[in-house]
């Protein structure tokens, strides 16, 4: 039995989510989703990271408590899975399950033992927007590139990370192909940093520092664990790393595969450091390490603080989930940047959900109420014309495999799309109407039994993609014992211009 572990990153949770969230829950899902349909067992996980210090200041900035903002923001991350028809079968939240803190402290301990983890002096540049140390040649004119701030100069003792001992073994790892990282040039920028020197990192923080939130250090309560060290750590911890629960070896060292999704900011954490403290509690590695690039709206960056914001919530509520899942599959490259413009969301809906798949299926199933009262012919001999459209069907499911294999999700959702495309055309082509005039008959029976067979195709291709729609498309297909289908309904219906005008109240 194939079992995959699939895992989208924990988003730190001071701010409520944004749009590049979706898009790595939704590529998340698709994985899932794909893979269950091939009859592996699969684990999505989810969760939050509720100890950032990043959540702390937004916290005071409120003028409210840390838990009580985490409580609030954790939720609007969490629920998304919802909205957006995510598959999620856990969220862990760092402040407040149970089996995270237990399984950090195992963690540390599992390094500890190692001799993997030591005390010194630290004194260093610190971006508390980032959570990071950035040494010198990393800042651009002594501010951090992302926030454009001076970081802070942080003297103190720490308790250090011993990454220097793994280069070699990591750079072997993911020379060898045992770590998959995509695309080629993320890993290639990995093996640079490698290439470069690990420098042993600061693992721990001043409970000071951190404003007494986060997980203190075992047997030093001076100092709490890095919240990196503590957010990677999820991925363990919610399969009951503490307890050495039967999750574990399930989903991580016994699972087929363990496949992390990320965002192109955080890649050093998940393909540096997350390897080297697995090697050294001796755990397994990641089996894949899939990078996704950056969203903007209509030209800014979004992030959480430069309050160029798209809430994918209001989204949902005005376009639908097919609308928004489908924007994001369909139009952000694999591995690339995308900017998103409602304008471009509607479009993409209108001409290939509304237009293309939802009035092909409409206009099947009305055709064989029309000619035929609803009964799917049962048979199909071999139909005029249909070259192109059997191509499109027959070839989806391994374009789909490869493209879902490569983590390109737009080639994906282009392969099923086009039995859509063709489907129309052969429609147009065949011209069912004019052969009913002429009496119907065994030509028109085959023209409308290979349509059926196309919009059912469509249905289960669409599934990892579209789920909502797909079922959908494959009800209206699927004829009951007579051979009737069900009355044709509206699928996916037109985004008109008021819809896309009206703004919802934001959160
Ligand atoms: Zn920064």
């Amino acid at each position: 039995m194939t079992t995959t572990y699939v895992t989208t990153t924990i988003p730190y949770v001071n701010a409520r989510p944004h749009l590049g969230f979706a898009l790595e829950l939704v590529q998340a899902d698709v994985l899932a989703r794909y893979y269950r349909g091939t009859g592996q067992q699969v684990r999505l996980q989810a969760g939050t990271d509720d100890n950032s210090l990043k959540n702390v200041l937004a916290a005071q900035a409120a003028g409210i408590g840390v838990q009580e903002l985490v409580d609030a923001n954790a939720a609007a991350f969490t629920g998304l899975a919802e909205p957006l028809s995510a598959s999620v079968d856990d969220l862990i939240r760092t402040s407040t399950d149970p089996r995270h803190r237990a399984g950090v402290e195992r963690l540390w301990r599992a390094c500890a033992a190692r001799g993997d983890l030591y005390r010194r002096p630290y004194e260093g540049l610190y971006c508390v927007g980032c959570e990071q140390f950035y040494p010198e040649a990393e800042l651009d004119g002594g501010r951090c590139r992302d926030h454009g701030t001076v970081p802070d100069l942080v003297s103190e003792q720490n308790w250090f990370f011993r990454l220097s001992r793994y280069a070699d073994q990591l750079r072997g790892l993911i020379t060898d192909g045992t770590i998959r990282i995509e695309p080629a040039e993320r890993r290639n920028e990995v093996l640079a940093v490698i290439d470069g020197g690990l420098e042993d990192f600061s693992v721990s923080r001043s409970t000071e520092r951190a404003h007494g939130w986060g997980i203190p250090v075992p047997g030093d309560p001076g100092q709490v664990i890095y919240v990196w060290w503590d957010a990677l750590g999820n991925y363990l911890t919610a399969l009951d790393y503490a307890r050495q629960g039967e999750n574990l070896s399930r989903w991580w060292t016994g699972a087929s595969r363990r496949i992390h999704l990320l965002g192109k900011g955080v890649l050093r954490f998940h393909a540096v450091y997350w390897p080297a403290m697995l090697l050294s509690a001796g755990e397994a590695v990641p089996t894949d390490i899939v990078v996704h690039g950056y969203l903007t709206a209509g030209g800014r960056k979004i992030s959480k603080s430069s309050g160029a914001t798209v809430d994918p919530y209001d989204l949902v509520a005005r376009f639908g989930t097919d609308a928004v899942r489908w924007w994001l599959l369909r139009e952000v490259p694999r591995g690339g940047d995308a900017d998103f413009t409602v304008d471009r969301l509607v479009s993409r809906a209108n001409d290939e959900l509304a237009n293309g798949i939802g009035n092909l299926v409409n206009r099947v199933v009305s055709m064989i109420y029309r000619y035929r009262d609803g009964l799917v012919p049962d048979r199909a001999p071999s139909a005029p014309d249909a070259a192109a459209l059997e191509e499109a069907i027959a070839s989806a499911a391994g374009l789909i495999a490869a493209a879902v294999e490569d983590f390109d999700f737009r080639l994906a959702t282009e392969a099923a799309w086009r039995i859509a495309d063709e489907a129309n055309r052969y429609v147009n082509r065949a011209r069912p109407w004019d052969l009913a005039r002429a009496g119907g008959g065994a030509g028109l029976d085959a023209v409308l039994a290979k349509l059926v067979r196309a919009c059912q195709a469509l249905g289960a291709q669409l599934a990892p993609f579209l789920p909502d729609a797909a079922a959908r498309i494959s009800r209206q297909c699927t004829p009951d014992r007579t051979g009737l289908l069900p009355r044709p309904a509206p699928l996916l219906p037109r985004i008109t211009s008021a819809d896309a005008a009206v703004r919802l109240g934001g959160h």
